[in-house]
């Protein structure tokens, strides 16, 4: 939204309690989107909580008041004609429940991998629904590309079929100006929480070979088990041109299929300079696992 509204114009200013913008990623990729959001005019403001909205007095500059606290417990007011609250998903499953169908984590809707919900021929799906999780089992993960798969497989069931939903793997990317950040599986901590022996690097590659113009440099964090070597996680960040979604993509499938981070490097990945390197991204990344893990 920082992106759309200073693209329509407007001056935005992006407040976040927590340490760092976009909390889904490591902060050394959220250090990154914190970077393209200021060199694109956004004022960002982490570290700091939102404490009261109200009408700002006339002449005070924009409609609304929005006073907040630094980490430093310092106050901080800003005016802005226009405030979006972003407050996270919460379903809302109170129609479900009343018809007697059960609940689960964060009162989503608990349902079977065929979408069933218990209740007599009700099946559910999308954001309402508890969502299977490949490596973590139940969770709550409101997506729409998760939404579909589910809504494909309760109506699949429900005309007689026999589908089940294979699991998310929490697969997300997002646009920030002319960069995008990715992430697929799990990271450091969520490994840990989950029982593996996590180990997590850092690593850079070209999206493309860097001698033919307009390259860019891709950052990534790379996940895997330890024990296993198995491929846990990734999360890229880089310019929108790099291909970080497809790329992202690629650790999905990878992790879907249980594979090694050292067997990354065996999957035959196109190349020619404009468009790649003959090791990819993703597989440079998954050598400099191997690398610091001590595996393959
Ligand atoms: C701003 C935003 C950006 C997003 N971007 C992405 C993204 O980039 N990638 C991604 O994977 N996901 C994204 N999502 C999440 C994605 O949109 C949702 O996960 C997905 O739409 C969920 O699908 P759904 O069918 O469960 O619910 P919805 O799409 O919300 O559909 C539910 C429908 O039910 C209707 N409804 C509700 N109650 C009733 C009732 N009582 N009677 C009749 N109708 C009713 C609603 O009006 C709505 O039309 C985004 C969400 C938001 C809000």
């Amino acid at each position: 939204m920082a992106d759309a509204l200073t693209t329509r114009g407007l001056a935005v200013t992006q407040l976040e309690q927590l340490p760092q913008v976009l909390p889904t990623v490591d902060p050394e990729l959220g250090a990154h989107v914190h970077a393209q959001l200021t060199s694109h005019g956004v004022e960002v403001l982490t570290g700091t909580a939102v404490r009261q909205i109200s009408r700002a007095a006339p002449g005070e500059g924009g409609r609304l008041r929005v006073e907040a606290a630094a980490a430093d417990g310092a106050a901080v007011t800003r005016h802005a004609d226009l405030v979006l609250v972003v407050a996270g998903v919460r379903p809302d499953t109170s129609l479900a429940a009343d018809a007697g169908a059960t609940l689960g984590i964060r009162g989503a809707i608990a349902v079977d991998r065929g979408m069933r919900t218990g209740l007599p021929d009700v099946y559910a799906a999308g954001d309402c629904v508890v969502t299977h999780h490949r490596l973590l089992g139940e969770t709550y993960l409101p997506l729409g590309t998760t939404a579909h798969k589910q809504g494909r497989v309760a109506g699949e069931n429900a005309l007689g079929g026999d589908r089940e939903f294979a699991g998310s793997l929490g697969t997300q990317v997002v646009k920030i100006f002319d960069h995008a950040a990715a992430r697929t599986g799990l990271r450091d901590h969520e490994a840990t929480a989950a029982g593996y022996d996590p180990v997590t690097i850092g690593a850079e590659a070209d999206d493309h070979k860097a001698y033919y113009p307009g390259s860019h440099r891709i950052a990534m964090r790379v996940t895997g088990d330890r024990t296993t070597g198995r491929l846990l996680g990734m999360q890229l960040y880089g310019h929108r041109h790099a291909e970080i979604a497809k790329r992202v993509d690629i650790a999905a499938a990878a992790i879907y299929h249980g594979m090694t981070v050292d067997g990354l490097s065996d999957l035959d990945l196109s190349y020619t300079p404009p468009l790649g390197s003959p090791w990819d991204a993703v597989q440079i990344g998954g050598q400099a696992w191997s690398a610091a893990a001590g595996h393959g």
